[in-house]
């Protein structure tokens, strides 16, 4: 059977189905393909949505134990696992339904298969039992996301070894687990497990977690799981995995000596990578680069003219906001209209208890990059609203031009970290100053009051915490 279109949409994540919406609201006859009955890709089924309804419950479990400070006491809880797995089944399928009916609302060709490229306008579409179905189209966006990085080490054919993806399945809360990786995946999936009753450690090849992120806003998490964690090794690698049938015996290779631990489950989380090998691309100009991202340019357009690529499987960060943002400028280049993709701050948030989130210039890149920057900072120490909600060891910084004045970056660690980054995205879209934000009414007490304060503390006239008058 052959189809036409005007614009084929592969991959129905976050990065797919905004491109074919706003595709089919600006009046094009869109097909979106996508191997599941809904879309939602990764985001939706076993990423973003799944593991945030999961820190939810970790996050209801560990401010019931503090609230002991308060002299409020809670019995142990119990968990019923079964229970808690349908909520979270529920939460996905209340939002990927939900996505579904937008499909038909906005007469988008929704086909529930696996696309192929056949050349640069061809797709060819297979179903479960169908021989499949070829599709010629005008454009094409490639959103076929990012899959699992795995290595050789853990392929041993263990049903105790995880990935992101087994370990949302929530079959089991194990009595231990060691979680390789000590990143964004990595951290949130352990402290979800953690707060569930898993004794949790985590082994981390570099000297620090989550690489990316400034120190200073690393320092409160990871004094918090060295709590909640049983153990945390930093520049530790994995050696070798050698299933014992009740458990896993894992050699693992610190700074100074080889040593072996047993866990009843091992969760990998190394990183992901692009999802653009078995489509077909080599039938087409598509050109990928050395780690298999796909080319693109500044409207997300490959080296085939007719075909775009977004999200996870066009390069960094792999963000479903990012991708969402490409979505439209891709499906707006393809309408036609004068569009670029070239954020200046794409925010970046590990949801763990205390959330870390940042924007824009990091201290640490403004270092690499030999940058002059003033970085002002504001305690939760001094914060009202953080002292009512113990959250006491949270921090606001602005990463500052010291010449002009201009916000180029803001970080934060704390509680609602990244509700407050939005700001920050702001500020530095909006090329802010510093006295911008001194000089914008913050509502009291709130945690965004933080926000102001710091650039208050640049200027040296915080009311909250003394620092010397800028020159
Ligand atoms: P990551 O890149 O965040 O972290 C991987 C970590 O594993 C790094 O710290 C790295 O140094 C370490 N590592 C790599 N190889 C190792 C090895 N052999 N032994 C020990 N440590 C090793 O990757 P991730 O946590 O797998 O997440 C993948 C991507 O998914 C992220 O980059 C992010 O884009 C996305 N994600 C985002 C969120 C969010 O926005 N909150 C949440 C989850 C995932």
């Amino acid at each position: 059977m052959s189809l036409e279109t005007q614009l084929v949409v592969v991959g129905a994540g976050p990065g797919g189905y905004v491109a074919a919406f706003k595709a089919a609201d600006l009046g094009m006859r869109v097909t979106l393909v996508d191997a599941a009955v809904n879309p939602g890709g990764v985001c939706l089924y076993r990423g973003c949505i799944p593991s945030k309804a999961l820190l939810h419950v970790a996050k209801v479990l560990n401010e019931s134990k503090a609230a002991a400070n308060w002299g409020i006491s809670f019995s142990a809880p119990t968990i019923d696992i079964d229970k808690l797995r349908s909520w979270k089944d529920e939460v996905i399928g209340k939002m990927t339904g939900g996505l579904g009916q937008l499909v038909k609302t906005r007469k988008i060709d929704y086909i529930q298969g696996h696309g192929t490229f056949l050349g640069n306008n061809e797709l060819r579409i297979k179903s479960d039992g169908d021989g499949g179905k070829d599709l010629r189209f005008e454009h094409a966006i490639l959103a076929t996301g990012s899959v699992p990085a795995t290595i050789p080490t853990f392929d041993i054919g263990s049903d105790r070894i995880l990935d992101s993806t087994s370990a949302l399945e929530l079959s089991e809360v194990p009595e231990t687990m060691l979680v390789v990786g000590g990143g964004y995946i990595g951290l949130e999936l352990g402290s979800a497990y953690a707060a569930l009753g898993t004794r949790v450690s985590v082994v981390e090849m570099t000297d620090g977690l989550i690489p990316p992120a400034d120190r200073d806003l690393i320092k409160p998490l990871a004094r918090r799981l060295d709590r909640e964690f049983e153990q945390i090794m930093l520049k530790t690698k994995v050696l070798a995995v050698r299933d014992k049938h009740n458990f896993l015996q894992v050699e693992l290779q610190g700074a100074d000596s080889t040593f072996n631990g047993d866990y009843h489950k091992v969760l990998v989380a190394v990183g992901r990578q692009p999802n653009s090998a078995r489509i077909g691309l080599d039938q087409t100009s598509v050109q990928l680069d050395q780690k298999g991202f796909v080319q693109v340019d500044a409207q997300r357009r490959t080296a085939a003219p007719s075909i775009f690529a977004i999200g996870d499987i066009a390069g960094e960060p792999m963000l479903a906001h990012k991708a969402f943002y490409e979505a439209s400028v891709a499906v707006e280049a393809i309408a036609g209209h004068d569009v670029a993709y070239e954020p200046n701050a794409i925010p970046a948030v590990v949801f763990t208890d205390p959330e870390i989130a940042w924007c824009g210039l990091t201290e640490k890149e403004a270092a690499e990059q030999q940058r002059d920057v003033e970085v002002a900072r504001f305690p939760w120490a001094a914060s009202g609203r953080a002292t009512t909600l113990g959250s006491n060891d949270g921090l606001t910084k602005l990463v500052v031009d010291p010449k002009t004045e201009r916000v180029l970056g803001m970080g934060i660690v704390g509680s609602g970290a990244g509700e407050l980054i939005a700001e920050g995205v702001l500020a530095v879209e909006m090329a802010a100053l510093a006295s911008d934000v001194k000089l914008s009414i913050h509502p009291h007490p709130t945690l965004a009051e933080t926000v102001m304060e710091a650039a208050e503390v640049f200027f040296g006239e915080s009311a909250h915490l003394y620092a010397p008058k800028r020159k």
